[in-house]
């Protein structure tokens, strides 16, 4: 246990592009007072999804929707900035895009992640968040993080700031049966690279319908094209992401109002209208990408990949290093053993981790629901802010889980915090 316990004004729990904003927004907005804050991440360096950095593909969103540029066009952090600062801008400008590579705007956020080193402790996993009682009130909580070593410290704050991301959704057969041959899309590219089969006619399972599934179905059919990539997705049809004008209007920041105005049965309704911007759907050209490659394989009679539709696993067990999947055709509902060299599960993310984290907390929140400000509604008697970043997609609709309104809800986070800090220093005054 360290002996220096270091106390902040805020500690902001994950360090991925939310927290990243938050960071800017706090430099931004409380240069009149030195505000105290740190970042906790688990990863040794910043990383954005890095199991998934494939080459070739690319942002789902315009790269305007960066971490500033909606809320500070003139912001040193703005994708343009970067692009200028590592002299590409007029390249960049001649590929007539708004959708970088996923890879360079990992480059983007890793750069401006580097201007904020000295306030980010790298390989720090949060394991638990306590509260510090005193005569009956809590003022203050302790942060305690493991490092690698198993080494723990303890930090102490007044305001946390979660920005954790998801973390894995396993169908209940999956559940404790992660394995060298059983697999998340999370950990997909450091599968591959390092304990995939080796075998070029390998049997490949891929779980899932969405994007990730998509991507790692053209990545799977090239590495093993005489193999057998077989991609299960329990619905008929691989859908279309709808990114189309009207639709992305949803995605704009003052759509946050919108949604948190309504009742909670509204709100349901407008993530389910809407759902087909983001969950189990495609971007067109790897979808079209996908249907011809199994189009021509019925042209020229060679390969075997396979897209099996209305199919769902029934169950799973594994043995000497193969998997095998109960299949059951939901059409005509006959089960079938099939055997894999490996199974990839693409089925997605859940966001309740911090839920865990702030459970020794719970007695102390009043039982309502986040503020518009992302704040966690306490009792009287705790005076701790929890702000929620990415979880709030009940709330806050679907932009909550995404990158498309980080400069703005940033700045509603930031101002709400230091807000309440500035009336505290007049009322001390
Ligand atoms: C492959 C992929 C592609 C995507 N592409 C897009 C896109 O093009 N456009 C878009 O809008 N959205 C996209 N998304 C959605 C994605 O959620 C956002 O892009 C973005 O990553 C959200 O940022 P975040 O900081 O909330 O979460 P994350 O990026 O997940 O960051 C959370 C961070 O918290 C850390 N952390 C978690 N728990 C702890 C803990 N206990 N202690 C310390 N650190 C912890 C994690 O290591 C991680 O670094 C994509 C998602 C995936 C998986």
């Amino acid at each position: 246990m360290s002996i220096n316990v270091k106390e902040y004004d805020a500690i902001g729990i994950g360090f991925g592009p939310a927290n990243l904003a938050i960071a800017i927004a706090l430099q931004e907005i409380s240069s009149e007072r030195d505000f105290n804050c740190c970042f906790l991440e688990r990863k040794p360096q910043f990383e954005w999804h890095g199991g998934m950095l494939l080459d070739g593909t690319r942002m789902q969103i315009s790269f305007l929707k960066d971490l500033v540029t909606q809320r500070n066009p003139l912001s040193p952090f703005s994708f343009v900035n970067y692009l200028h600062q590592h002299k590409r801008l007029n390249s960049f400008i001649n590929m007539s895009t708004f959708q970088p590579t996923r890879v360079e705007f990992n480059d983007y956020l890793t750069w401006a992640a580097g201007h904020f080193s000295e306030q980010v402790n790298y390989s720090q996993n949060v394991v638990s968040i306590e509260p510090i009682e005193q005569d009956g009130e809590v003022q203050k909580v302790k942060v305690i993080t493991e490092n690698s070593d198993g080494q723990r410290e303890e930090r102490i704050t007044r305001s946390l700031i979660i920005g954790m991301g998801g973390s894995p959704k396993l169908p209940a057969q999956f559940e404790g049966k992660l394995s060298r041959q059983v697999i998340h899309s999370s950990a997909y590219k450091f599968w591959r690279d390092q304990a995939a089969p080796a075998q070029d006619d390998a049997s490949i399972a891929i779980i899932g319908a969405g994007q990730s599934a998509a991507e790692i179905f053209v990545d799977m059919a090239a590495r093993y094209e005489p193999g057998s990539v077989n991609m299960i997705n329990r619905g008929y049809a691989l859908h279309p992401a709808d990114d189309s004008p009207f639709v992305n209007e949803i995605f704009n920041p003052e759509f946050t109002d919108q949604v948190y105005a309504r009742t909670q049965e509204q709100r349901q309704a407008l993530l389910q209208r809407f759902s087909g911007t983001n969950y189990s759907v495609i971007d067109v050209p790897e979808l079209n990408a996908i249907y011809e490659r199994l189009y021509l394989q019925n042209v020229t009679g060679k390969g075997n990949h396979n897209y099996l539709a209305n199919h769902e696993v029934v169950d799973v067990a594994q043995q000497d290093e193969k998997v095998s999947l109960l299949l059951r055709d939901k059409a005509s509902q006959q089960q079938s053993w099939q055997q894999y060299d490996a199974v990839i599960l693409a089925t997605g993310y859940q966001y309740r981790g911090y839920s865990q984290l702030l459970a020794p907390l719970q007695s102390y929140m009043a039982q309502q629901e986040v503020e518009r400000c992302y704040r966690v509604p306490m009792q009287d008697n705790c005076k701790v802010n929890i702000f929620l970043q990415g979880c709030c997609e009940d709330t806050h609709g679907l932009s909550d889980t995404l990158l498309s309104v980080l400069a703005v809800r940033s700045h509603e986070v930031v101002s709400c915090l230091t807000q309440q800090f500035e009336q505290e220093a007049q009322i001390a005054e």
